[in-house]
């Protein structure tokens, strides 16, 4: 998925820096060093195109993405790794799309169950159980998995792997919830057999307890930290940049851009840049929130419109039309402008590597 600006030089870039993706798998591994990791790439890679990271993330346990679809087009760039799908089967041509890809389905509920009996026997289909500890989305309630476990026993072609559970609130510091969810997870799998998997990135940095055979992380991977602040220890591995298409001088008092939110205090340069909403920048992004222009940082001034942001140039030296904005990634964290945007990097990440043009190094 590329804009339709991709072509021209003007427009909006995403630029990945593949060996970013590397130094953070190294990072998760060094923190869960007992653990085996299942690289999240579902969303394109949250945005940083699949293709590109499960080749940057090779040395990854397994990779997994949220649909089944999606595990299977995965399939055929990936031989020889094990990928899971998160939500399992929602219907039987997935469910038989995913045994002749030889796809590890999560499930959570009996209807998928009941797909998985109707395969039948043959190559058998590797099944994890999700439970529901606390999250209240997707997964079995902790009391059902004794019927779960005792169907499964009926079922030909079935190979359980073991049991997962996803964590609501981890990103919180001092989340009693989280440790209500790891007690609770401890519980309902007590005695049963199989691996164990509760860590996404969260999980990984915060709670080393959550650990244990897998750890599933996906947004830390990409160099953005889960708890809001920037992580030292990340390094970011996309840097949104567009580019100054005008410059004007505007008078004190004069509006700038729909609905003159931003009133120049003084006589003062403002710089137009070519990305907008349509290239996945955030249209709720408030006056103040910060770019690099030349390096240096300025603030958006006005609101942002489909495909232009217009930005407070005062004490930024010897601007030009062509010169290079950074949105966010080297040298502006994405955590910082999600913040003021009032939302997470995760969506901006997701909705800009999918709407603009995005180049590797
Ligand atoms: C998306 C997802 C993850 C990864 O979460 P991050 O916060 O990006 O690390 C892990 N597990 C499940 C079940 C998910 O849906």
């Amino acid at each position: 998925m590329q804009s339709s600006q991709s072509h021209t030089p003007r427009a909006a870039r995403a630029h990945i820096d593949l060996s970013a993706l590397s130094h953070n798998l190294d990072r998760v591994c060094e923190l869960a060093p007992g653990s085996r990791v299942m690289a999240v790439v579902k969303a394109d890679a949250y945005g940083h195109g699949m293709a590109e990271v499960v080749q940057a993330l090779d040395r990854a346990d397994a990779f997994a993405v949220a649909t089944v679809m999606e595990a299977v087009r995965l399939r055929e760039r990936v031989a020889g790794r094990p990928i899971v799908a998160l939500q399992g089967p929602h219907s039987w041509d997935e469910a038989q799309l995913a045994r002749a890809a030889r796809i590890q389905v999560v499930i959570h509920a009996w209807e998928q169950l009941d797909l998985l009996a109707r395969l039948g026997r043959g190559d058998g289909v590797e099944v994890w159980l999700k439970v529901d500890t606390g999250m209240h989305r997707l997964g079995f309630a902790p009391e059902e998995l004794d019927r779960v476990w005792s169907r499964l026993g009926r079922v030909a072609g079935v190979r359980p792997m073991g049991h997962l559970t996803h964590l609501a609130r981890a990103d919180e510091p001092g989340s009693e919830h989280t440790d209500r969810q790891i007690r609770a997870f401890e519980h309902a799998v007590e005695g049963r057999p199989g691996l164990q998997s509760i860590a996404n990135s969260a999980g990984v940095l915060r709670y080393p307890d959550s650990h244990r055979d897998w750890v599933r992380p996906g947004i830390m991977l990409y160099g953005c930290s889960p708890l809001g602040v920037a992580s030292e220890v990340l390094e970011p591995a996309m840097t949104l940049k567009a580019v100054v298409v005008q410059l004007k001088r505007c008078r004190g008092g004069e509006p700038v851009g729909y609905g003159g939110t931003f009133v120049c205090p003084e006589d003062m340069p403002i710089g137009v840049v070519g990305i907008g909403y349509a290239d996945g920048y955030p249209r709720h992004a408030p006056n103040g929130t910060p770019v690099l222009v030349g390096g240096c940082r300025a603030a958006l001034a006005g609101r942002v419109s489909m495909d232009m942001i217009t930005v407070d140039l005062r004490g930024v030296p010897e601007v030009s039309v062509g010169d290079e904005v950074v949105l966010w990634g080297r040298g502006l964290p994405v955590e910082e402008v999600s913040r003021r945007a009032g939302t997470i990097g995760y969506e901006l990440l997701c909705r800009a590597g999918c709407a603009t043009h995005r180049l590797y190094t």
